[in-house]
């Protein structure tokens, strides 16, 4: 299997005599399988002089699929500049996460209304098909794909590809669920030892992968000032990638502030973090124009058969119960969650407990710190009641409290978001929780 990169930048280009090196197009990244597949990982600007090398170098009609992690501007804004779409014959299936909102047709249409852009989506040439896809095993025309949610701002989806003996995983734009990777009762070093099972679960989906294309935005001096942005460290990277037995990892969406020095410093500081680990890891940031030849370690079995796991969304709204004694988070619920849930509220854990017995609210998102019965006791008195067992639980706690997040997560905690959050990332919370809960 080969693989191109022909923009490995992050959040906006950055084209000049400081980023030569790296490039400054943003994110696209080309898989061509052994038969001649072609899948196609987002279309920032880099989808560009892809389409540019594809117009000479492959016979037409050209087929494609192209996989978005989702649709923030520099994952999307290369697509109106990508010139197989303007050629008649060529057919192009086009992925993304199943989000609410505007379809996803909807939403690439819209970067090319005519104030934006003179083309618009439905005068393309080439014959366009969109498929939505939520967390699961999925075939793409014949190829498995597995996917998960990350942990960013809007409905993000990481990528599992196995084919060809070997497996390629695509996670950006992901930031760590916790602050504190490793739990304090452990050795670093095992996926066993990772604190939220949110990041467990990150690392889960990159076990064995052959080669890991990850988020790397940030050195950890920044992670404060850029808590809640939805981007991982170069170390978060390594660490998970060298306890899940990764075998190559490429290091992605270079900041637009890092000159070609800094990210090379980035890839020093990895290489060296993964040789302290004693892990045979290879780590390189990616650059535009590299270009990868992954080959099977050793003949592997073939995979195992493709299942969709897709599950079929509820005809009714479904209800959030929000728990918090802070007027100004059932303030930011209702603007998160109420255009796509019914949002029903309770100030205290009395309250929750008597609204989900009579309400029977489909998740509760729970305050941990409320006087008299707080989000912990709640939590407990929810799991006793076997009927409740399955009831999705999303705990609000503050940072730097892993002892509260250890313990509620072995109470039955679902998941976990850390205050401060902002609107979008609430509501991308929820619904990648219910999307998991509806798709098992
Ligand atoms: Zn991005
Ligand atoms: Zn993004």
């Amino acid at each position: 299997m080969r693989v191109r990169f022909w923009g490995t930048r992050g959040s906006i280009a950055t084209p000049g005599p400081t980023t030569v090196r790296f490039g400054g197009n943003t994110l696209c990244v080309e898989l061509i399988t052994n038969d001649g597949q072609r899948l196609i990982f987002d279309c920032g600007t880099g989808a560009r002089p892809l389409g540019l090398d594809l117009a000479h170098s492959v016979p037409r009609p050209l087929r494609a699929t192209i996989l978005l992690s989702h649709t923030h501007w520099d994952h999307i804004q290369g697509f109106p500049f990508f010139g197989p779409l303007f050629v008649p014959g060529n057919e192009f299936t086009i992925c993304a996460p199943d989000g609410v909102g505007p379809s996803l047709a909807n939403v690439l249409a819209g970067q090319m209304e005519y104030t934006y852009f003179p083309v618009k989506i439905d005068q393309l040439p080439a014959k366009i098909s969109f498929r939505a896809l939520t967390e699961g095993q999925h075939d793409i025309h014949g190829i498995g794909v597995k996917t998960q949610y990350l942990n960013h701002p809007a409905l993000c989806l990481g990528y599992r590809v196995e084919t060809d003996g070997v497996s390629i995983v695509y996670m950006t734009d992901h930031e760590p669920y916790s602050e504190t990777l490793w739990r304090a009762d452990a050795l670093p070093g095992s996926l066993g030892s990772i604190l939220h099972a949110g990041d467990r679960r990150h690392a889960e989906f990159m076990r064995g992968a052959d080669l890991v294309i990850h988020d790397a935005q940030y050195i950890p001096q920044e992670t404060s000032s850029k808590r809640n942005w939805g981007h991982s460290t170069y170390e978060y990277a390594v660490e998970l990638a060298a306890a899940a037995g990764v075998r190559h990892l490429a290091l992605i969406h270079h900041d637009p502030l890092r000159d070609d020095g800094a990210v090379a410093e980035i890839e020093r500081l990895s290489t060296a973090l993964a040789s302290r680990r004693s892990s045979p890891l290879h780590v390189f940031c990616a650059y535009e124009g590299c270009d990868v030849m992954v080959h099977p370690l050793r003949q592997t079995s073939s995979p195992d058969p493709v299942q969709q796991a897709i599950g079929e969304r509820p005809e009714r709204r479904l209800s959030v119960l929000i728990v918090d004694d802070d007027p100004n988070i059932h303030l930011l619920a209702e603007e998160a969650l109420a255009k796509d849930y019914e949002v029903l509220s309770a100030e205290d854990g009395e309250e929750c407990l008597d609204m989900v017995q009579e309400s029977r609210p489909d998740m509760v998102v729970l305050d941990l710190n409320m006087p008299h019965l707080g989000g912990m006791g709640v939590l407990k008195e929810l799991r006793s009641d076997p009927s409740l067992s399955d009831l999705p639980v999303l705990v609000l706690t503050v940072s730097g409290n892993e002892s509260s997040t250890r313990a509620a997560f072995e109470a039955g905690a679902t998941d976990f978001l850390t205050k401060p959050f902002t609107i979008p990332q609430l509501n991308a919370r929820v619904t990648t929780c219910f999307a998991r809960v509806l798709n098992t």
